[in-house]
């Protein structure tokens, strides 16, 4: 994988985020304020808009700037998190004009412990983590499995879902939905939903 087959990656989660803005909105509108889907769809739309001048960058460069215009762009709790994301995903791939499924693997610890730090959160506090957390040790448990990088990846996928169905059974302790306490249960969250899609992104652009 290089900057060229990264920016398909990046194309396609900026498509799908916008197609499900509405989706995204609407959930958050139960256990939030509803903008997370306008937030992500601002972020992701400029980051498409962005593409182009990316083009010339290496993977690492290139992710640092999806971070930095998803910092500016996004607006509420999640841009700060998700730009942070990026931006660590891309300090894991220094140097390299190409990389693979175990270097992606390294951006995505890096990505969850800068989302950690910045949120001071962890797993099974009702957010993105619960979905980014288990989908990682999917990935992790599947590779060393012997699997293919494709099957990896599907596994992370589901392992994502399935994330985003845990969040309905607990109470969130991060971020705006914690002010709802134990009636946010029943509830899925919004950034585990919307990582859940960025990772399916990745799997179908990859797949193709
Ligand atoms: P806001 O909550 O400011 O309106 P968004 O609606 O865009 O921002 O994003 C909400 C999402 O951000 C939540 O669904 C949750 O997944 C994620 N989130 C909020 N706070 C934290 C945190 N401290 N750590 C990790 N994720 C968080
Ligand atoms: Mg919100």
């Amino acid at each position: 994988m290089n900057t060229e087959g990264l920016i398909s990656i990046i194309k396609n989660i900026a498509e799908k985020i916008d197609m499900e803005k509405d989706f995204l909105g609407e959930l958050d509108s139960f256990i939030g304020d509803g903008d997370h889907g306008i937030n992500m769809a601002r972020g992701f739309n400029e980051v498409k808009k962005k593409l182009p001048e990316f083009s010339s960058l290496e993977p690492a460069e290139l992710l640092k700037s999806v971070g930095m215009t998803l910092v500016a762009t996004v607006g509420g709790a999640s841009g700060p998190l998700y730009g942070t994301a990026f931006m660590k995903a891309g300090a894991a791939l220094k140097g390299k004009e190409n990389f693979d499924i175990n270097d992606f693997v390294s951006a995505l610890e890096l990505a969850i412990e800068g989302v950690m730090k910045r949120g001071r959160s962890t797993q099974g506090e009702k957010t993105m983590l619960d979905s980014m957390i288990p989908s990682l040790t999917a990935l992790k448990t599947s590779l060393a499995n012997g699997d293919d990088s494709i099957t990896a990846l599907r596994e992370a996928v589901a392992a994502a879902e399935d994330g985003v169905y845990y969040t309905k059974t607990i109470a969130a302790t991060k971020g705006r939905a914690s002010y709802l306490g134990v009636r946010s249960i029943g509830y899925q969250d919004p950034g585990a939903t919307s990582y859940k899609m960025i990772i399916e992104s990745v799997y179908e652009t990859l797949k193709q």
